[in-house]
């Protein structure tokens, strides 16, 4: 087998793309390249479904984190779903679904020790194990339950509320007993959760004159959980409103992520002193082990009528930039996809 033309997406590396401020479609390079045939023990696959994530911020800056930086004129990572197309491994077999960290590219050759093996549930579309039966899935029922340490009855506040951590958050905190406020970016993202989602009350933060305000008219008993996905005025309106022994899980602070500086100035945090408040970061990495329990629930509450998701997708790898940077204007509903090829094997 000769080698295979394939496309993949970098950073660019000349000039040096580690953007300050909000990035743009020039820090990206689209480039040919050929895939070498799977050696021994190896498998190819071909792409069919990228993950596009707020995180991959975090990675074009050369910072310290918890994750490494993406390196300049290399393929990017992200997580992706394709399938086997030839096999010199047992393990798998053509056909076979496998999601993998190996996004942002066509095609790629690895050994199974770099791949997970899906087999969906029936009925469930593959890309799913993308969004609500996989990473932000997770990250919604752990930031809620082990973290949030929510319980039957309480009221619940969730921002990014229409995302992908942020609708599944929503409902979980509903399938729970609890009252559940969100606030998301448009009319038409409100409707969804309080019609699609079946949340009591939506905020749209962009058109409210002060958010403090408008989370203490739709949780006038105020807020027991808190799920924050967004940071800056949205804590501080959270904080605000949080009850005696609330707790805040701090699941993302997306408004902050193309800031310059990496403070955060949230004049009101003393409130978690004079309220006894738990505020709690979290890695969802840190709980992965319980994906497949969490997957089985997430299949019987969707078959039960009582979890719904959506996703925006965006087709071609050529288009995966901007997919990203449509995370930062709120272009998603739901969980945001990029369609690299065919689902066919
Ligand atoms: P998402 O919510 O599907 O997409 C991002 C959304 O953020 C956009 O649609 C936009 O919605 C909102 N947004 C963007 N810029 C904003 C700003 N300046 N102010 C307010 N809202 C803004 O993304 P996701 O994958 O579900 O991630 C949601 C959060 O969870 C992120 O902070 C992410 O980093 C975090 N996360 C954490 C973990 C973990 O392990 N801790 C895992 C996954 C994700 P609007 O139209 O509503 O503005």
């Amino acid at each position: 087998m000769s080698n295979l033309k394939s496309r993949e997406i970098r950073l660019k590396s000349r000039p040096a793309s580690r953007p300050a401020g909000m990035p743009h479609e020039g820090n990206f390079e689209l480039v040919q390249n050929e895939v070498a045939p799977p050696g021994p023990g190896e498998v190819l696959v071909r792409n069919i479904w990228m993950s596009v994530d707020p995180y991959m911020r975090g990675r074009m800056t050369d910072t310290p984190s918890y994750i490494a930086p993406f390196k300049l004129g290399e393929t990017l990572e992200a997580e992706a779903i394709g399938r086997i197309i030839k096999s010199n491994t047992p393990e798998l077999q053509p056909g076979d679904f496998v999601g993998s960290m190996l996004g942002f590219r066509e095609l790629f050759s690895a050994p199974p020790s770099a791949l997970e093996k899906i087999e969906p549930a029936e009925g469930v579309p593959i890309q799913a194990y993308l969004g609500p039966l996989g990473r932000a899935g997770l990250t919604a029922y752990v930031g809620l339950i082990k973290i949030g340490e929510m319980k039957p009855g309480e009221t619940v506040f969730v921002s990014g509320a229409a995302g992908a951590v942020g609708s599944i958050a929503c409902q979980i905190a509903k399938i729970h007993g609890c009252t559940v406020i969100g606030s998301a970016g448009s009319e038409r993202k409100c409707a969804w959760l309080t019609e699609v989602g079946g949340i009591d009350r939506a905020i749209n933060y962009k058109t409210v004159q002060d958010l403090t305000k408008a989370v203490r008219q739709a949780a006038p008993d105020g807020i027991d959980v808190y799920f924050e996905n967004v940071g800056g005025a949205h804590l501080i309106a959270a904080l605000a409103n949080m009850n005696v022994k609330g707790r805040l899980a701090i699941c993302g602070m997306i408004s902050r992520y193309n800031g310059v500086t990496s403070d955060t100035p949230v004049p009101n945090i003393i409130m978690v002193l004079r309220k006894s408040l738990k505020m709690q970061g979290f890695l969802v990495g840190e709980s992965w082990d319980l994906l497949p329990q969490f997957r089985t629930q997430m299949v019987a509450w969707a078959r039960a009528g009582k979890m719904r998701w959506t996703e925006t997708v965006v087709e071609g790898l050529e288009n995966a930039p901007g997919a990203f940077l449509g995370l930062f204007s709120g272009e998603n509903l739901g969980k945001m996809l990029v369609k690299i090829g065919p689902d066919d094997a």
